[in-house]
Parts: C-alpha cells; sequence; structure tokens
C-alpha cells in the first residue's frame, strides 16, 4: 500500500491510473476506523479496480468547542485496517497542504445544511462541502462511498456533485452497528462505560418511532413523543433534536406519507451522538 501526502502526487498516481482505463474507487475519512469504515472500504474494493481511502481529520468542519485537537489518530492502526483491507492508497494530506496560505473558496449547501446538525453546528456543513469537492479534486475518483450514519452529510454530498457536476458516482452504506445497536462511531471512545451503557437509547428511540409508524400512527408529532419518551426515562441525557423528517429535503413532516427518515442527536455528558434510521410505509390499497 502506497501512502501519499501531496495532493500533487496523489492526483498524478490518479490520473497516471485514469488514463488506462482503471476505475477508482474512493472512502474519504477522518480516520480512527471502525467496522463502518471497513464496510465502506470493503464495498469500494469490491466495486473498483483501484481503491484510495484519505485519513484527514479536517479542521474546517469543527466549531471553536469542539473536539478537533482531542479527535483521535491512531495512524498505525489506520494504515493496518486498510493494508488488511487491500487499499491501494492511503491518502494523508496535511493541513497546510489542503489549505495553504491565501486559502479563500469554500463551498456551502445552504438548504440541506440548514437544519439538525447545521443548527447544532453553524459551520461544519461548509467545512464539509468544502473537503469533500477538494478531496475529489485530488483524488479524481470514478465513485466515492459515504456512510447512512452521517445522513445529513450524505444527502449534502449527494446534492453537491449533482449541483457541481462533480462526475463523481455517490453510494452510501448502511449505518453498521455495536451488538446492542448503538451506532459505531470514532467519538464512542469518549464514553465512559456508564455512558456507553445508556448510549444505546438513541438507537431505542429511533426504533420506538419506526415501530409506530409500522403499526400504522402517521402524525409526526405522536412519533417524535413516542421517540422522546425513550429517552426521557434517562435524566442524563438531553436531546438535541428527534426528528420525522423528509428523506431528500430533511424538512420535518407533520404527516407520514411515504418514506421518512428519523434523526436524532442526544447529549450524554460532553459527548453529542447522531443517528438515523429510514423508514419505509407500506402503500395502503384502498
Ligand atoms: P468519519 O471518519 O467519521 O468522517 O466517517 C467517514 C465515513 O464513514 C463517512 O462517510 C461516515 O458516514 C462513515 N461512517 C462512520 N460511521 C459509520 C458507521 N457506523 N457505519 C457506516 N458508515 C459509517
Amino acid at each position: 500500500m502506497k501512502i501519499i501526502r501531496s495532493p500533487a502526487a496523489m492526483t498524478a498516481w490518479s490520473e497516471g491510473l485514469r488514463r488506462q482505463g482503471v476505475t477508482i474507487g474512493f472512502v474519504p475519512t477522518m480516520g480512527a476506523l471502525h467496522d463502518g469504515h471497513r464496510s465502506l472500504i470493503r464495498e469500494a474494493r469490491l466495486q473498483c479496480d483501484a481503491l484510495v481511502v484519505s485519513i484527514f481529520v479536517n479542521p474546517t468542519q469543527f466549531g471553536p468547542q469542539e473536539d478537533l485537537a482531542k479527535y483521535p489518530r491512531p495512524i498505525s492502526h489506520d494504515r493496518a485496517i486498510c493494508r488488511q483491507e487491500g487499499v491501494d492508497v492511503c491518502f494523508e494530506p496535511t493541513a497546510e497542504a489542503m489549505y495553504p496560505a491565501g486559502f479563500q473558496t469554500t463551498v456551502t449547501v445552504p438548504a440541506i445544511a440548514r437544519r439538525w446538525e447545521g443548527e447544532a453546528r453553524p459551520h461544519h456543513f461548509s467545512g464539509v462541502a468544502t473537503v469533500v469537492t477538494k478531496l475529489f479534486g485530488m483524488v479524481r475518483p470514478h465513485r466515492a462511498l459515504f456512510g447512512q450514519k452521517d445522513f445529513q452529510q450524505s444527502v449534502l454530498v449527494q446534492q453537491l456533485v449533482k449541483d457541481l457536476n462533480l462526475g463523481v458516482a455517490i453510494m452510501v452504506r448502511p449505518t453498521v452497528r455495536e451488538q446492542d445497536g448503538l451506532a459505531m462511531s470514532s467519538r464512542n471512545i469518549y464514553l465512559s462505560a456508564d455512558e456507553r451503557h445508556r448510549a444505546v437509547t438513541l438507537y431505542q428511540s429511533l426504533r420506538a418511532g419506526a415501530a409506530v409508524i409500522r403499526t400504522g400512527e402517521r402524525n409526526a408529532k405522536t412519533i417524535r413523543l413516542a421517540m422522546a419518551q425513550v429517552v426521557t426515562q434517562q435524566p442524563t441525557i438531553s436531546i438535541d433534536y428527534l426528528t420525522v423528517s423528509d428523506p431528500f429535503t430533511l424538512e420535518p413532516v407533520s404527516l407520514v406519507t411515504s418514506k421518512v427518515v428519523l434523526l436524532g442527536a442526544i447529549r450524554l455528558g460532553s459527548v453529542r451522538l447522531i443517528d438515523n434510521l429510514l423508514v419505509a410505509v407500506p402503500h395502503r390499497s384502498s
């Protein structure tokens, strides 16, 4: 496996392969790789001839009060996983190479970024949209894989690629979970043993929402209440948001008439967790 740090060297490698008709797959990550990342890497390995994984903790998607400095960076462990999974290039650009002096262009996707994570983290999605655009420019992939775990991000990336004609096929893969249902995340290591035990409440709350939809409930307010009830049973957990939304616009719905996404964010001590579930609604033949 090659380790490439320079953006110019990354582009040269990809361009060489593209000229030979090789299909390049790309999995952008911030490292601290777990089985969620692994599932994206495996799928990309199956679908593409050559595979690039980027490891870059992007400073511009962190807010001033967030965990940029303490974000885990176990680079040897990450490279070992990439090697095990047959990755061809581990692309590890530096912050200076990504944002050299004089850098000024940013990308925004205003409507999709407005709510939910966008409200809690005002500059987050502009940071994501900008770094994804830059990484696509450097890696020149044919296909890139993202996780449903970050649902709003996955919708944003699809809109970005469409609006800016970036020419990269985007695939979104299901969320990989721990045995109890907690969505895997590089941030789960911040949880104390007790918090880890209670962290599954978010998934249980989303499941409760999905269950009431399946029993025929269509009123979003009632569904939100069912989700909130699960969390409020745990007095030390606070809800950032629990919503029933349109999976394309991310706007909240008042009545469930077709597929919806249940999006949630909670706080457990200093740790903030997000998760989501897509729920299809069976057609009623009357
Ligand atoms: P991150 O390193 O957190 O920026 O995530 C890199 C990619 O992995 C993103 O597309 C995430 O959505 C995806 N990802 C993170 N956690 C999971 C998970 N539990 N299951 C599937 N994909 C995930």
